[in-house]
């Protein structure tokens, strides 16, 4: 169970260290805490649905590395699998036995025909998308422009860091294209080819590409959107995506999140979606650190050696990697009552916190799909967030007061309303009772 401690001491004399030796003291923003306040827990250790920090305290874990640990932590199979890797070296600079069986695995469970591996899920979608450029402009047809949905997240590539203009679709007059980066360090040049969609808008993006279709090489979405809370497409926006191949772009699904998630052929399997270029990360590496690409075979032997793409990685296949990515995807196909037991869990955690807020009375509207689940603190019927605009109406600080409110009873949720929480299969009816059991207290907190 759970053990909390009011000491925050070794976290904040760690956080202190690492600020003086790393920007904003983290490797990777969210952790920091900025967005919801307070010091971000140092972890000292995890397993099965539980982290405990250096101050010892411990908490139910929904955050699961974002994403990759659908097992839960140290999970006996695939800590089997890396040691008997290590037994044989750490990295050949050369292909080996394990990266032919993680490919051959993938392409069988996802149904597509190549795949290139990475070691992250940026490589991946920023390699896919110069595969989609290199591919569709054979001969010269100037196909350059990606389009992507305000709120979808596809990793930090320059490209990709682009802002909506909140008008952009709206307004098509002129400012069609012009979206701004939304990081420092970005060119607008770059930013100028990336053009920026409303998810969820068939319309928009039939406008776009009726406008400048024969221009764009890409259409690069999450096809459940975890990166703004969690957005569900209606099927009229899925079949608006399709409809951008038959203007000649490439549709490429970012199942970097939701890839072996929402089921063994991600949300691809689970909506019925034909893309032709796929992206994965998380849990395709098993909590190491492995990212893919993949599709159509056409497409991909466009990729170097064998074609005139090039994309490269010195650790890419990493042996380690391969092996816990084979142990990981194993290990979920060989249990086929996991995802709907994944899906139980969530299914009774978001009813729980849709009945503990409404007693507190604290409007929340709830997102969930498979093992995927977004509480936006707004007053909107559940399910009807739909896109970036409306999430973003969200009481962020509320958000952040019962985010407190579970760290402080032992529940690690995301730190931020803008995230999805992930389910493991390590997560029990016991975590279940001692999770809403915090919910509830820290939803009547809020109004006390
Ligand atoms: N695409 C999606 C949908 C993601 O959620 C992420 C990361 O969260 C990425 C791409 C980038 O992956 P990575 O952080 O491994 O570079």
């Amino acid at each position: 169970m759970t053990q909390t401690t009011s000491s925050t001491a070794q976290s904040e004399a760690l956080f202190a260290r690492a600020r003086a030796v790393t920007p904003g003291g983290v490797n990777s923003p969210v952790r920091a805490f900025k967005s919801v306040g307070g010091t971000p827990r140092f972890i000292r250790e995890a397993h099965g649905a539980y982290l405990t920090d250096v101050d010892g305290a411990r908490y139910i874990d929904y955050i699961g590395s974002w994403g990759p640990m659908i097992l839960g932590h140290d999970h006996p199979a695939v800590r089997e699998a890396i040691s008997d890797a290590l037994q044989y070296g750490t990295s050949f600079g050369a292909p080996g036995e394990r990266e032919v069986e993680l490919a051959e695995l993938v392409t069988r469970l996802t149904g597509t025909q190549k795949v290139r591996f990475t070691s992250s899920g940026t490589e991946a979608t920023m390699s896919a998308l110069r595969l989609a450029r290199g591919f569709t402009n054979q001969g010269g047809t100037g196909r350059k422009l990606i389009v992507k949905f305000r709120g979808n997240y596809h990793g930090h590539a320059d490209g990709l860091l682009v802002e909506a203009g909140s008008g952009l679709m709206t307004n098509l007059d002129g400012a069609l294209g012009a979206s701004a980066p939304s990081s420092a360090g970005v060119p607008e040049e770059y930013a100028a080819l990336t053009l920026v969609c409303e998810y969820n808008d068939p319309a928009a993006l039939d406008t776009l590409m009726a406008e400048r279709g024969a221009e764009v090489a890409a259409v690069i979405f999450e096809p459940v959107v975890g990166n703004a809370g969690v957005l569900i497409p209606t099927p009229e926006f899925l079949a608006a995506l399709h409809r951008v191949q038959e203007a000649g772009a490439l549709l490429i699904a970012d199942e970097v999140m939701t890839g072996f998630r929402l089921s063994l052929n991600g949300a691809t399997g689970l909506l019925g979606l034909r893309p032709d270029l796929t992206c994965w990360g998380k849990i395709i590496g098993g909590g190491l650190p492995v990212g893919a690409y993949g599709g159509r075979a056409d497409v991909m032997d466009f990729v170097s050696p064998q074609g005139p793409v090039y994309q490269a990685g010195t650790l890419s296949g990493n042996p380690l990697a391969m092996a816990a990515g084979l142990a990981t995807l194993r290990t979920l196909e060989a249990d086929p009552g996991l995802y709907e037991r994944l899906e139980a869990y969530t299914v009774r955690l978001a009813d729980g916190l849709k009945e503990a807020a409404a007693e507190a009375d604290v409007p929340i509207s709830v997102n969930r799909i498979g093992s995927m689940l977004t509480p936006f603190f707004q007053d909107a019927p559940h399910g009807s967030v739909r896109n970036y605009t409306q999430a973003s109406r969200s009481d962020t600080q509320g958000f952040g007061r019962w985010f407190q409110g579970l760290l402080s009873r032992g529940i690690y949720w995301a730190p931020s309303q803008f995230e999805s929480i992930f389910v493991s299969a390590s997560h029990t009816s016991a975590e279940l009772a001692a999770t809403l059991e915090a919910a509830r207290a820290a939803f009547a907190a809020l109004n006390s």
